[in-house]
């Protein structure tokens, strides 16, 4: 039985895949079985946000493994209480975290959140939360209902109830009602196909939600963590949610989600757990991403690779413009917006052949999500093999 084989006998077949065999990985470069290298303009989706096989955060968890894994929460946990103040201070928030393992239980926790403040002497007096069309929260039975996409609801009801689906940030207010107590949203929707808000938008929403007292819940499992050149999203908005929540990009591989919420005191003991979450190794992960990170951001590094991958693909777009509509995104949120759907599929598919990879995601849109510290070589190399797949298409 060979690997490919092995996969499909074992595996339950949710994922349609590539079947190829990566063996090492060197910051935004894969390498097969073969030794061929691909351009890795996809970062895992979003998580290997420091590269593969960054040396210093290897090393941390090298490090750490060799002390202690896991202790569970019933003890201090040193790298956890540190990446939460890291957190805290850099983001400007005055907040208090809960770690999770993955996106999907960030925003359970954020849901949970709400609910309790929609609680008033133990009876529920509001529980409801308006998502948005075309947003994604996760997979588990909850995150999908309140996850606004129809199409994904198919099969696992009967649902929780108490999600509200707006169509844009325009109808949020009109969708609010008296049992209303939170909007959850992303300030750039991900795999509903890298849209930005607006942000004098948004700002508006948040002063309205103040003055009806429903909280902002803003999920930055996608958008967090410098992908958009801030730490969150919620900075370059200049906005204060209630409530973000983050994961992806966190631990650089190593599973790990998070609530964060200006509501200090919401839970009590009992009220909500966690097994694995904030364990020594993840938060030792967290804790080497963003001091990595950091460093990079200060040095004015990052700030001067988001703009030369944004005139990339502005060049690109131009000269495919019979195939592209436009360039889309924020940062190193980037897509371009394809005339057809057929193209995306096509395009993608030639990538893979020249080896580049890249990724789909709503409103017909090719996504990029290169990892965080992608150098100007890599990103040279990258363009030059997906102009090939281009013009494969032509
Ligand atoms: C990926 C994603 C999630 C789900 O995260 P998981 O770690 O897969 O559970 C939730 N919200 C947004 C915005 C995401 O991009």
């Amino acid at each position: 039985m060979n690997l490919k084989e092995m996969d499909e006998e074992y595996i339950l077949h949710s994922y349609k895949k590539n079947y190829i065999n990566f063996k090492r990985g060197e910051n935004a470069l894969l390498f097969d079985e073969d030794g061929k290298d691909y351009v890795d303009f996809t970062s895992g989706i979003g998580v290997v946000s420091v590269g593969h096989a960054n040396a210093k955060l290897s090393s941390a968890l090298c490090e750490q493994a060799g002390k202690v894994i896991h202790v569970s929460n019933l003890y201090l946990i040193e790298p956890q209480a540190k990446l939460a103040k890291k957190l805290v201070q850099t983001s400007g928030y005055d907040m208090r975290l809960f770690f999770a393992n993955s996106g999907a239980e960030a925003n359970e926790g954020a849901i949970k959140i709400a609910r309790k403040y929609g609680e008033v002497d133990g009876e529920v007096k509001r529980y409801k939360i308006i998502t948005l069309k075309n947003s994604f929260h996760g997979r588990t039975i909850t995150s999908l209902k309140a996850t606004g996409q129809e199409k994904m609801h198919s099969f696992f009801g009967p649902y929780p109830d108490g999600f509200v689906y707006a169509d844009s940030l325009d109808d949020v207010i009109d969708k609010c009602g008296e049992k209303t107590v939170a909007v959850m949203i992303e300030l750039i929707q991900g795999e509903g196909g890298v849209e930005p808000q607006d942000k004098q938008k948004v700002q508006k929403l948040q002063n309205e939600l103040k003055k009806r007292d429903i909280l902002l819940i803003v999920d930055e499992v996608q958008t967090g963590i410098y992908r958009t050149g801030e730490l969150f999203a919620s900075n370059l908005y200049e906005i204060e949610p209630d409530v973000i929540t983050m994961a992806k990009g966190l631990g650089g591989g190593i599973p790990i989600g998070a609530v964060m919420t200006r509501l200090k005191d919401i839970f009590s003991y009992g009220d909500h757990g966690s097994t694995f979450g904030g364990n020594y190794l993840s938060c030792t992960a967290g804790n080497s991403v963003l001091e990595i990170l950091e460093n990079y951001k200060n040095s004015g590094a990052l700030d001067e690779m988001m703009l030369y991958f944004s005139k990339k693909i502005e060049e690109i777009a131009e000269k495919f413009s019979e195939k592209i509509d436009k360039a889309v995104g924020i940062g190193f949120m980037r897509g371009f917006r394809m005339k057809s759907s057929e193209d995306l599929s096509r395009v993608i598919e030639k990538a893979f052949l020249h080896r580049v990879l890249v990724l789909k995601a709503g409103r017909n849109t090719l996504r990029f999500l290169p990892p965080l510290t992608i150098t100007k070589e890599e990103v040279e190399m990258g363009f030059e093999r997906l102009e090939s797949a281009f013009k494969d298409i032509l």
